[in-house]
């Protein structure tokens, strides 16, 4: 799987994720500053400024209500904030429509919806890109698509293969969604993000009720992505797993980020460990 495989100038590359050259782009895919939001009286997310460096695993902690979820939806569309600005491959991204903001390349994982869950895996897979960019414009990025609908679909069952294949889960092809365990459940989440061609992707608690031994795999996974050039900011509650897999932890408090740094760094932040981390250091 890759991250430029079916853009139209990377073509010949193939294999790995040739994006778009890192030298036209900053170090730093994803800027937040002085996001706001708010839903009615609460105030979700309090001016919360912040940025993700490329291929980097972010880790982006905090206690519940922190406003973590809250921020990912106003990054990827899904909530317009009410102030503040979001910045995408040096572009702003601010209030653009969820389709908009995974064509640029960014998307969030998503829970199997309901009505999903009454469809085989394969199925989810081949709606994934329709529902995060659109219809529209999922045929319009693929050139010719007037000439041969056919051989575009063709292509994204290929790309839907191969990212099952990559996730370990090509035989639950043809299972219902809603008979696979809560770890494969994530596997395919994370595979129908991919399914829009990102560069970069929002995982929200990626491994809640997900075995140990896949929350292994998942971790594997996403460091292979890594590898191969994607960006991941990941929100996770167990703390383990954010000091031992990523680089850099944001810490949201109240809406707001109250330190960025090391998994060291963090650690031994006094505010933090009085926030947050409390007798757990
Ligand atoms: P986290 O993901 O860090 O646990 P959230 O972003 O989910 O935090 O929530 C931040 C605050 O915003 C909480 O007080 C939550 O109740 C509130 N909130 C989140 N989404 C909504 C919503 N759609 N409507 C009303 N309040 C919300
Ligand atoms: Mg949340």
């Amino acid at each position: 799987m890759t991250a430029s495989e079916t853009s139209e100038t990377d073509e010949e590359v193939g294999g790995l994720a040739a994006t778009t050259p890192a030298t036209e782009l900053s170090d730093t895919p994803l800027r937040v500053e002085n996001l706001q939001k708010h839903f009615g009286g609460i105030t979700a997310v309090d001016g919360a400024t912040f940025e993700v460096e490329r291929g980097s695993l972010t880790g982006l902690i905090g206690p519940n209500g922190a406003g973590k979820s809250t921020t990912f939806n106003c990054i990827t569309g899904v909530h317009e904030p009410d102030g503040g600005a979001v910045y995408f491959d040096d572009e702003d991204i601010t209030g653009l429509e969820p389709y908009q903001v995974a064509d640029r390349g960014l998307v969030r994982t998503f829970q199997i919806a309901r009505e999903l869950a009454e469809m085989t895996v394969l199925e989810n897979m081949m709606l994934a890109p329709k529902s995060q960019i659109g219809e529209h414009l999922w045929r319009s990025v693929t050139p010719g698509f007037r000439d041969d609908v056919r051989e575009q679909e063709e292509a994204m069952l290929d790309h839907a293969w191969e990212t099952l294949e990559f996730f370990e889960i090509d035989h639950l092809a043809e299972e219902y969604a809603g008979n696979l365990s809560g770890g494969q459940r994530k596997l395919l989440e994370m595979s129908r993000a991919l399914m829009t061609d990102p560069t970069m992707l929002l995982l929200d608690e990626p491994l809640a009720g997900v075995n140990p031994t896949l929350e292994e795999k998942l971790l594997e996974h996403v460091h292979e992505l890594r590898e191969q050039g994607f960006t991941f900011l990941l929100v996770e509650h167990d703390m383990d797993v954010i000091m031992n897999h990523c680089e850099r932890v944001i810490v949201m408090h109240q809406g707001t980020v109250l330190a960025e740094g090391t998994p060291a760094e963090i650690q031994s932040n006094e505010r933090v460990i009085d926030a947050y981390l409390g007798g757990e250091v």
